[in-house]
C-alpha cells in the first residue's frame, strides 16, 4: 500500500526537510524541527501525491488515504491521551495547506477543528476559561465558513464589529465570555444563512471537509493564475498539514508571534519580529491589534523569550540560512509552528551571505551562490523610497534600472538647455538617436514610447547608468504641442511638469516620487572580491568616454570590451567636420575634413588609455550608417553649404543620394571602411598615435582595433592589412607599441565561416545585439510592437535581446568559437552585446569557453558575480 501520511511528534518524524516535494515546504520543515527536538505540536502531513492522484483520478481520492488519516489520528490521540473533538480535554486540530514552493493563493488555514457545543462545554469545565473557549469557537466558524465554504469573511467581521460597538470596546480581547458566546451564536446563524446548512457538529466531518477543501484549492483560479504568473511548474500539488492546536489566546501568559532570525531588510544579525499577547493564528499579521516588537517579549515572559532565542540559534545553525519562523505560547509553554527560508532585500542578501561565511556557518563559495546576481542591480542605482506613495499612470519596459525624477522636456536640445539653467529634466521622446546623446547625458532619465530593450535609448541609458523606461506604447507623445496623453486614461503631462520613472519596474508617475540613495557597502565589496578569486572569465566594460571608463574601473572592470567611436563624432565642435567628410565629393575633400578630426580622436583615445592604464581597450572603428550624421533640416544644411562653398540644393541632393531604405543593413560598418578607406585610416592613426603618446607618458596601453560588421573573411583581410600598414607607419615615426587587430562577429555569415575569418583576427568579440537581430530577422528598434506579445504567448520564452537565445543564436556563438580556435588556438574571444551583463547569458559564455564578457559599467558587478557562479557550477 502506498504511503500517503507522514507523522511528526516529540523528537521523531517520518519525514525530513529534504522531502519538500512530497510533504510541501511547511510539512517537511515541521518534520525536520520535530526530528531535531524542537517543541513542535504533534501532527501529520498528507502528501502532495494525494493531490496529484486526486486530480489524475477525476477528483477521487486514492484508496487508503482516509484509513491512513484515521490511523494517524488515532496515534495522535493515544500519545496525547486526548480524544479528537470529544471529552473534557479534547484534542483540537489545525489544517494547513503547503506546497513545495510557498504560494499565496492556496487555501488559508483553519484552526480549532473539533469544536461543537458539547465539546465546548467540556472544555469550559476543564479550563475554567469560558472566554477562551468561545473565542476558539467563533474563530472556527469564521475560518471554516470563509475558507471551506466560501462565506465571505466580511459577514463575520461585521458581526464582530457590531458586538464590539454594543459592548463599547475597541478590541476583541476586551469582549467578555458572555459577549463572545453571543458572537458565536450569531456566527452560526450567519453560517447557515449563507450555506443553507447547519454548521457541522461531527468533528470528523469538519476535518474531512477541511482537508478536502485544501486539495480542491489547488486548482482554484487564483492558485492556477499565481502559478502561471510566477512560472511555477512541475509541482505534484499541495500537501495538507494536520496539527494539534496550541492556544495563544488563553490569557495574559499566552501569545503568538512571527520572527526572522536576522533583519530581512538590512541583513543585520539582529533578531527581528513581532508578537501579540492573548492572540491566535494570524492576528499578528492581520493588523487586528498593533503587534509589539520582539525585543519586548522578555519583559512579558522571560523563560519563553530565552527559549525563542535558543530556537533562533538552533534553526539558523541547522539550516545555515536565515529563517522566518512562527511561534505560539500557551500558558507560558513555548511552541514553534513553522520555519522557512526568509525572504530578503538585495542588500540583506549580500550582507547575510558574507557574514554567514565570516561566522564560519557556510563557506565562501556557498556565500557566492546565495546571492542572485540580478539582484545586485538594485544596489547600484538610487531607488524610489519603498514607503513612498506612487500611482503609475503608464507602464513601459524596465529598460535601465533606477529611479529618476525630472521635469518633462521633449528634445535633446531642450534637455541640455534646461539643465544648463539648473533644472532637473526627464527626456521624453518617441525614440532616441545618436544625435540625442548630449540631451540624454544631461537628463536624469529617459522615457520613450517606442523601441525595445536594445533600442538606442535603452542601450545608451544602461551604458550611462541612467534610468530609462522604454517602449511605453500607451503614451501618445505630441512633440509639437509638447504634451503627452495616456491611452485609456485622462492622465496627461506637458513640458515642465514633474514626472518620475522607475527603470527597475517600467512605471511612469506624474509628480516627484521621493528617492533614496543606493546602499552600496562593505559587504558587497567583500562578496565581489571573493567572486574575483573564483571566476575564470574576465569582465570588461562597454565604455566610450574616460568618465565611463573610470566608473567602470571602480566597479571592477578589467578592460574595455567595446569602445564605440561614433559618439565621438557628435560634439558641436566635431559634427561639422564629420558632415564635411561625408558630403565631400572626392577623396581630397574627405581627407581635409578628416585632418580636423584626427587630433580630436587622438585625444579621446589618450583619455581612455590613461583612464584604463595597463588594461586592454577594444576600440571599434566607425559602425553606424552615414545618414545618422547627415544634416536633415534646412538650417543645418545651409550651414554645411556655407562651410563647403556649395548651394543648398547641392547639399540637399547629396543628402538625398545617401539616403537608404534600410540603413541598418546598408552602407555601414566595415562596408564604409572598404569604400571610404580614409575614414578607418584616420581612426587607426589616431589610435596608434594615442598609444605612442600614452606609452611615452609612462602609461601601459593595450589597444585592440576592432573592425565591425564583417561578413566575409575577404573584408577583414583587406581592412587588417590597411590597419597594420597605418600602425607601422605611425611606429616608424617614433616607437612600437603592442596591439591587436580583430573583429566583431555579429553577422551570421561571419560565425558560420569563423575558421576563415580567424586567419585575419587576433580576437573575436561577439556583438550579440546585431547577431540576435540578424539571426532572428527582428529589427531591434521595431520589435517592441510584437516581442512583448511573443513572450506573453510563450512563442519565445524570453526577449532574445535581454537574455541570449542559447538554442539559436547561441549555436552561432558556439560555432564561431570552435571554428575560430581551430584556425587560431590562442584566439581571444569575448562578447560585447548587452547579453554580457545578463547572468544566464554569462553562464552560457562560460560554458562555451569565452575569455571575457563585456557589459555596461553598472552591470560589471553583476557580471563578476555571475561569472564566479558559472565557474563554481563546473564542479556541481
Ligand atoms: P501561512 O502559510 O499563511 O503561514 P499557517 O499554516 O502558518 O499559514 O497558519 C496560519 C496561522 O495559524 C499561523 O499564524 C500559525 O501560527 C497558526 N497555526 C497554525 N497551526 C496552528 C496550531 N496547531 N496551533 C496554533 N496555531 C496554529
Ligand atoms: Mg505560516
Ligand atoms: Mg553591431
Amino acid at each position: 500500500m502506498q504511503r500517503y501520511v507522514y507523522a511528526f511528534g516529540k523528537g521523531t518524524a517520518d519525514g525530513n526537510s529534504s522531502m519538500k516535494e512530497i510533504l510541501g515546504g511547511k510539512g517537511a520543515n515541521l518534520a525536520e524541527m520535530a526530528r531535531i527536538g524542537l517543541p513542535v505540536p504533534p501532527g501529520f502531513t498528507i502528501s502532495t501525491e494525494v493531490c496529484r492522484d486526486f486530480y489524475a483520478n477525476n477528483r477521487n481520492y486514492p484508496d487508503g488515504v482516509w484509513e491512513q488519516v484515521d490511523e494517524a489520528l488515532a496515534a495522535l490521540e493515544s500519545q496525547s491521551g486526548k480524544s479528537f473533538g470529544a471529552g473534557k480535554s479534547p484534542l483540537l486540530l489545525s489544517v494547513r495547506s503547503g506546497a513545495a514552493i510557498s504560494m499565496p493563493g492556496m487555501m488559508d488555514t483553519v484552526l480549532n477543528l473539533g469544536l461543537n457545543p458539547e465539546v465546548a462545554e467540556g472544555l469550559i469545565e476543564t479550563t475554567g476559561n469560558a472566554r477562551f473557549v468561545w473565542d476558539l469557537y467563533r474563530r472556527l466558524i469564521n475560518m471554516f465558513g470563509d475558507v471551506v465554504m466560501g462565506v465571505d469573511h466580511s459577514h463575520f467581521e461585521a458581526a464582530l464589529d457590531r458586538a464590539k460597538e454594543e459592548a463599547g470596546v475597541d478590541l476583541d480581547t476586551e469582549l467578555s465570555a458572555e459577549q463572545l458566546k453571543a458572537v458565536t451564536a450569531r456566527y452560526l446563524e450567519i453560517y447557515s444563512e449563507h450555506t443553507g446548512e447547519e454548521f457541522p457538529t461531527d468533528p470528523r466531518d469538519q476535518l474531512k471537509k477541511a482537508i478536502d477543501a485544501v486539495f480542491q484549492s489547488w486548482e482554484t483560479e487564483r492558485a492556477v493564475t499565481y502559478r502561471k504568473i510566477h512560472k511555477i511548474t512541475g509541482l505534484l500539488g499541495t500537501a495538507v498539514n494536520v496539527q494539534t492546536m496550541v492556544y495563544g489566546n488563553m490569557g495574559e501568559t499566552s501569545g503568538t508571534g512571527v520572527a526572522f532570525t536576522r533583519d530581512p531588510s538590512t541583513g543585520e544579525n539582529v533578531f527581528y519580529g513581532e508578537f501579540l499577547m492573548n492572540a491566535q493564528g494570524e492576528d499578528v499579521v492581520a493588523g487586528i491589534r498593533t503587534p509589539r516588537p520582539i525585543s519586548e517579549l522578555g519583559g512579558e515572559l522571560e523563560g519563553c523569550n530565552r527559549e525563542l532565542l535558543e530556537v533562533r540559534d538552533i534553526l539558523e545553525k541547522h539550516y545555515k540560512e536565515v529563517q522566518d519562523l512562527e511561534f505560539t505560547i500557551e500558558n507560558g509553554t513555548f511552541y514553534i509552528l513553522q520555519t522557512r527560508t526568509g525572504k530578503r532585500t538585495a542588500f540583506a542578501a549580500v550582507r547575510i551571505a558574507v557574514e554567514m561565511a565570516e561566522e564560519g556557518m557556510i563557506d565562501k563559495n556557498e556565500a557566492l551562490m546565495r546571492v542572485d546576481p540580478a539582484q545586485l542591480d538594485q544596489l547600484l542605482h538610487p531607488m524610489f523610497d519603498p514607503k513612498a506613495d506612487r500611482s503609475p499612470i503608464a507602464q513601459g519596459l524596465a529598460a535601465s534600472p533606477g529611479a529618476a525624477v525630472g521635469r518633462a522636456v521633449f528634445t535633446a536640445d531642450d534637455a541640455e538647455e534646461w539643465v544648463a539653467k539648473g533644472e532637473k529634466v526627464l527626456l521624453v521622446r518617441a525614440e532616441t538617436s545618436p544625435e540625442d546623446i548630449g540631451g540624454m547625458h544631461a537628463a536624469n532619465g529617459i522615457l520613450t514610447s517606442r523601441g525595445g530593450m536594445t533600442s538606442h535609448a535603452a542601450v545608451v541609458a544602461r551604458g550611462m547608468g541612467k534610468p530609462c523606461v522604454a517602449g511605453c506604447g500607451m503614451l501618445q507623445i505630441d512633440g509639437a504641442a509638447k504634451v503627452v496623453r495616456v491611452d485609456g486614461s485622462d492622465a496627461t503631462f506637458a513640458e515642465g511638469d514633474w514626472v518620475s520613472i522607475d527603470g527597475s519596474s517600467g512605471e511612469v508617475m506624474i509628480g516627484k516620487v521621493p528617492t533614496i540613495a543606493p546602499q552600496l557597502g562593505g559587504a558587497v565589496e567583500t562578496l565581489l572580491g571573493w567572486a574575483d578569486e573564483v571566476r575564470r572569465m574576465k569582465v570588461r566594460t562597454n565604455a566610450d568616454t574616460p568618465e565611463d571608463s573610470v566608473r567602470a574601473r571602480s566597479f571592477g572592470a578589467q578592460g574595455i570590451g567595446l569602445c564605440r567611436t561614433e559618439h565621438m563624432f557628435f560634439g558641436d565642435d566635431r559634427i561639422p567636420a564629420v558632415r564635411e567628410m561625408i558630403l565631400a565629393n572626392d577623396e581630397t575633400g574627405r581627407r581635409r575634413a578628416l585632418e580636423t578630426l584626427l587630433p580630436m580622436q587622438r585625444s579621446d583615445f589618450e583619455g581612455i588609455f590613461t583612464a584604463m592604464g595597463g588594461l586592454p581597450v577594444t576600440i571599434r572603428l566607425l559602425d553606424p550608417p552615414l545618414h545618422e550624421f547627415l544634416p536633415h533640416d534646412d538650417e543645418a544644411q545651409q550651414e554645411m553649404a556655407d562651410r563647403m562653398g556649395l548651394t543648398l540644393a547641392q547639399v540637399k541632393d547629396k543628402v538625398e543620394s545617401l539616403s537608404e531604405f534600410n540603413p541598418m543593413l546598408g552602407h555601414r560598418g566595415c562596408r564604409l571602411g572598404i569604400t571610404y578607406p580614409e575614414i578607418y585610416d584616420m581612426q587607426v592613426r589616431a589610435i596608434g598615435e594615442a598609444a605612442v603618446n600614452a606609452t611615452k607618458a609612462g602609461v601601459k596601453v593595450l589597444p585592440e582595433i576592432m573592425i565591425p560588421l564583417i561578413g566575409t573573411d575577404v573584408e577583414l583581410g583587406i581592412l587588417r592589412e590597411r590597419a597594420v600598414a597605418v600602425m607601422e607607419a605611425v611606429f616608424a615615426e617614433s616607437q612600437t607599441v603592442d596591439y591587436m587587430v580583430g573583429t566583431m562577429i555579429e553577422i551570421p555569415r561571419a560565425a558560420l565561416t569563423a575558421d576563415a575569418v580567424a586567419k585575419y583576427a587576433d580576437f573575436f568579440s561577439f556583438g550579440t545585439n546585431d547577431l540576435t537581430q540578424m539571426a532572428f530577422g527582428y529589427s531591434r528598434d521595431d520589435s517592441g510592437s510584437f516581442l512583448p506579445f511573443y513572450v506573453e504567448q510563450k512563442i519565445l520564452v524570453e526577449d532574445p535581446f535581454v537574455s541570449l537565445d542559447i538554442v539559436g543564436v547561441g549555436q552561432l556563438v558556439r560555432m564561431g568559437v570552435e571554428l575560430g580556435r581551430k584556425t587560431r588556438p590562442n584566439l581571444k574571444v569575448g562578447i560585447c552585446g548587452e547579453h554580457g551583463g545578463d547572468p544566464a547569458s554569462i553562464q552560457f559564455c562560460h560554458e562555451v569557453g569565452l575569455d571575457y564578457v563585456s557589459c555596461s559599467p553598472f552591470r560589471v558587478p553583476i557580471a563578476r558575480l555571475a561569472a564566479a557562479q558559472a565557474t563554481l557550477r563546473d564542479d556541481l
